[in-house]
């Protein structure tokens, strides 16, 4: 039987994040990923979405935004998707080649591309090959998960997987789920001309935000082109003319949608498809994911887990973190804890969302006092020029220390900006010391400086 120090079971992020750090140990690390190589971010997930978006974006601002700014142009701006769909694969191919090397040819790391099923808790098949691992990584990341709605055919059913290959679109669209991906996808729909509606079974998008933070990123959606039905509880799918119809109601409201295609948005599954974590002793957790102690140890002492299959929040700043702990503790004889990091998040829709830290309803919840300022884009100069005061930023500092807590924003770049609130988090800055920085006239980044300025003077 062939041995390996390290074996790592995933090629996304995650797991190429964990090799090369146990490479970088002096590990001997066969790294096995099913193909396609890649992963999720660069094939499915985050790159090729962000490309189609920035196709739907140009083609909404041009057709809503150059008259604004006293443009004229003759005659109606199209698209054509082939070539679009075909520019984004071009791109994922070059990514999808470059993260191979990253690993592949790398000292100490050798790539194989087939899929891992464990036979025990220290040995696992690799295609036809039985391998004896003294430690492993699992990384097998996350699958679309179709919600159990009675009724719902799969015939009708797309998901963000369908629809990044999409060459021909559908000319109506429900999307079930108001998180990140249905509302990135269901405005890349919406933009590029087909009628999208979003339905979140949640009565509020988000209770951990300022009502207006949240009120005004959905009127904003709303104003270009897509409607998110809060509180809809879906009750059974039927069929009309070989279209589906979604029957629910919002309270006591009966609701009934028809559209073409249901765009299946409510969540991801982690991928335990092959792999038989039983068979090495790993245990899950009460939503089927890989369960990890602090230390992304699982209950098999020799194996670590990281990324999406451990039910983490998936976002890859989060999977690339946790796969470098996973691999340096499979790694080392004295492991390292995951560090409490804020993880800054968005949404990539027009208007950004982004946050990070604590919201003020968080601090409340931890019983911390807190301080607090907002502005809306309206307010700040910059956005004023560029027509873009859809917007607003509200942050959270602790009422004794004066410790920036916190942000939650939308509008135009939001998800660059949060970073200058990240980074304050990560020096523990108060709003006395931000208060002191500099910032360029007439820029979006003074919105933290002014909301910053109406803190310090107000407490
Ligand atoms: C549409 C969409 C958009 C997204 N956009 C963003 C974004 O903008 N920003 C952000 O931060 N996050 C985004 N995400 C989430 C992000 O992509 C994931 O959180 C992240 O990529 C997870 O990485 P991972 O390494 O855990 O898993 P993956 O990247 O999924 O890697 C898992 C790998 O394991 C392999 N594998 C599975 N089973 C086996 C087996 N038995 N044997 C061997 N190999 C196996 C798979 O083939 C895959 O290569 C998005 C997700 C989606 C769906």
């Amino acid at each position: 039987m062939k041995k390996v120090q390290i074996l790592v079971i995933g090629g996304g992020s995650a797991g190429r994040y964990a090799a090369r750090e146990a490479a970088r140990l002096g590990r001997e690390v066969l790294l096995a990923s099913t193909p396609p190589f890649g992963g999720l971010c660069i094939l499915k997930g985050c790159m090729p979405s962000k490309a189609l978006l920035r196709s739907a974006h140009e083609l909404h601002a041009a057709r809503t935004e150059l008259a604004l700014l006293g443009i004229d142009h003759a005659g109606t701006f199209s698209y054509d998707l082939p070539a679009i769909i075909q520019m984004k694969n071009r791109m994922i191919a070059e990514m999808a080649d470059s993260a191979r090397g990253s690993v592949d040819g790398v000292r100490g790391i050798t790539l194989v591309e087939d899929s891992v099923t464990f036979l025990s808790p220290e040995s696992a098949r690799i295609g036809h090959e039985t391998v004896h691992f003294e430690r492993a990584v699992i990384a097998t990341g996350s699958v679309p998960k179709i919600p159990d709605i009675p009724g719902l055919s799969r015939k009708w059913t797309i998901t963000s997987d369908d629809v990044l290959e999409l060459e021909t679109l559908p000319e109506s669209v429900i999307v079930l789920g108001a998180g990140p991906v249905g509302l990135e996808l269901g405005q890349y729909l919406s933009m590029m001309g087909v009628k999208v509606t979003v339905v979140e079974i949640a009565s509020r998008w988000n209770p951990e935000l300022d009502i207006r933070i949240e009120e005004g990123y959905l009127a904003s959606l709303a104003k270009r082109g897509m409607v998110v039905h809060l509180g809809f509880r879906s009750e059974r799918f039927d069929e009309s003319g070989n279209r589906p119809v979604l029957h629910g109601r919002i309270g006591d409201k009966p609701l009934t949608l028809e559209a073409e295609s249901i765009l299946c948005a409510t969540g991801r599954r982690p991928d335990l498809d092959g792999l038989d974590p039983l068979a090495a002793d790993v245990h899950l957790s009460h939503h089927r994911a890989i369960h990890v102690d602090p230390w992304l140890r699982t209950s098999n002492p020799r194996i670590f887990a990281a990324g999406d299959v451990t039910g983490a929040l998936p976002v890859l700043n989060l999977a690339t973190y946790h796969g470098e702990v996973a691999g340096f503790n499979a790694a080392s004889a004295v492991p390292k804890k995951v560090e409490d990091r804020p993880v800054p998040t968005a949404i990539f829709s027009d208007p950004e969302f982004a946050r990070v830290g604590l919201t003020e309803v968080q601090a409340h919840a931890l019983h911390i006092p807190t301080i607090t300022g907002y502005l809306p884009f309206s307010e700040l100069g910059k956005a004023i020029v560029n027509r873009q005061t859809d917007g607003a930023l509200k942050i959270v500092a602790h009422e004794k220390t004066r410790e920036i807590l916190g942000a939650e924003m939308y509008g135009t770049g939001a998800s660059d900006l949060i970073h200058l609130i990240t980074v304050a988090l990560g020096f523990s800055a108060t709003i006395d010391q931000y208060q002191r920085i500099l910032h360029i006239h007439p820029t979006m980044a003074e919105i933290v400086k002014y909301v910053v300025e109406e803190m310090t003077e107000s407490f």
